[in-house]
């Protein structure tokens, strides 16, 4: 392993946007797009252009106002869906069109209902059309971990000369393990044209909760690029986490030696901000974010921790961007305080909603002499819930 660094592709706005009841509207696409920056991701995957008016709406904003990152849209192997693509992108710094077609053959018989030989011509005839209209053009085969080695390479192998120089292997539907994994992409990367100038690129998904195991094995066996979202949102159980991957990354340095663009002190603050918009409540014992995540409760675990962090800590909270305030909270504490706290807890509200949580917060500091974290994010979980419900009345009510 040498000192290449891993290319972060977010796909929290278009695969985590799949969450079941999960839907961002333009402004909070936008909102994480910015955090996303922030964050330092290295692609952001705006969304499906084709999919819908507001998808294609979103993705277009975030075109035309981010700035320097680059802006990847999902498209299928049609002309329309290239063109709709173009024109949501066009205005983007960096544009990079997200092909692609699937290739198992279970996908191929049952669902496309074409052969082989259709699905290759497909697929190069796109990637020929979309050629010259984007900065850059990445090749996914759906379901590549089912798909025949041999046919995989050769999909790869003939887009790759009509001009996509990022091929991405997703395992769709959660089914990899991470030794056949790492085989695979070794396989795939041993007999792809062009090695030098080409990405391989990985997208796990998380059936069998080894979605963050397979993507690290992949980067081990030579991936370059790494497809995650923020907390793991996505299709059915989910995608690779970000944060899972990067952190593991880094508190594993010694082990994996590969560097990143991600700055780790924002990705609790991110976390917070696509919990809160997508609706979607992290696990207390979720890796990294979880409330539980750095909390000891046996005896023997606090006594440890209290003479030496690292007796059973492998990171440190503030790392991640946790930071420990020590602003205790009751009843004589004023707004100002109030506001300082949401912000060290990493949540991003209207004012409204502060309005409505320092009201809340006060009631509860009358009848209890501390008011802890865990408190305020009760008050703050309850406060956008139902500023929420007011709002989508029809989807919560
Ligand atoms: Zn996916």
């Amino acid at each position: 392993m040498g000192d290449r660094k891993v290319i972060v592709f977010d796909t929290t706005l278009r695969d985590g946007e799949q969450t079941p009841g999960v839907n961002f509207d333009k402004d909070s696409k936008y909102k994480i797009a910015k955090q996303l920056v922030s964050l330092g991701v290295d692609v952001i995957e705006a969304g499906f252009p084709a999919a819908s008016n507001g998808d294609f709406e979103a993705v277009k904003n975030i075109a035309e106002n981010i700035g320097d990152v680059v802006v990847a849209g999902l498209s299928r192997c049609v002309k329309s869906d290239i063109d709709k693509t173009y024109e949501a992108l066009k205005n983007a710094k960096k544009s990079r069109i997200h092909l692609f077609i699937a290739t198992s053959d279970i996908h191929l018989k049952y669902k496309l209902k074409i052969s082989r030989d259709e699905a290759l011509k497909m697929a190069v005839e796109s990637v020929k059309y979309a050629s010259g209209k984007f900065d850059e053009i990445q090749f996914s085969a759906e379901d590549a971990s089912r798909t025949d080695w041999d046919f995989l390479v050769k999909i790869f192998n003939e887009v790759v000369d009509a001009g996509a120089k990022i091929i991405n292997i997703p395992d769709t539907v959660g089914y990899a393990v991470p030794k056949e994994f790492e085989k695979l992409v070794g396989y795939v990367k041993n007999h792809i044209h062009d090695k030098d100038n080409v990405t391989i690129s990985v997208h796990c998904h998380n059936d069998l909760g080894m979605a963050v195991a397979n993507s690290l094995s992949a980067l081990e066996s030579g991936a370059e690029q790494v497809e995650v979202t923020v907390c793991g949102i996505g299709e059915r159980a989910g995608n690779a986490s970000l944060e899972e991957v990067i952190m593991a990354l880094n508190t594993r340095k010694d082990y994996f030696n590969l560097p990143h663009s991600i700055n780790t002190r924002e990705i609790f603050s991110t976390c917070k901000l696509v919990s809160e918009l997508s609706g979607i409540q992290l696990q207390p014992n979720k890796a990294i974010v979880g409330s539980n995540a750095f909390r000891h409760t046996a005896g023997i675990h606090q006594h440890g921790v209290i003479n030496n962090k690292a007796t059973y800590e492998i990171m440190r909270p503030e790392d991640i961007g946790i930071t420990t305030d020590h602003i205790s909270m009751g009843k004589l504490s004023g707004r100002n305080a109030f506001e300082l706290k949401l912000k060290n807890m990493g949540y991003e509200l209207s004012r409204d909603e502060i309005n409505l949580a320092f009201k809340k917060f006060k009631d509860v500091a009358d009848n209890k002499k501390v008011v802890n974290d865990d408190d305020i994010k009760v008050i703050v979980d309850d406060v956008i819930l139902n500023t929420k419900s007011f709002k989508e009345g029809e989807l919560w009510g």
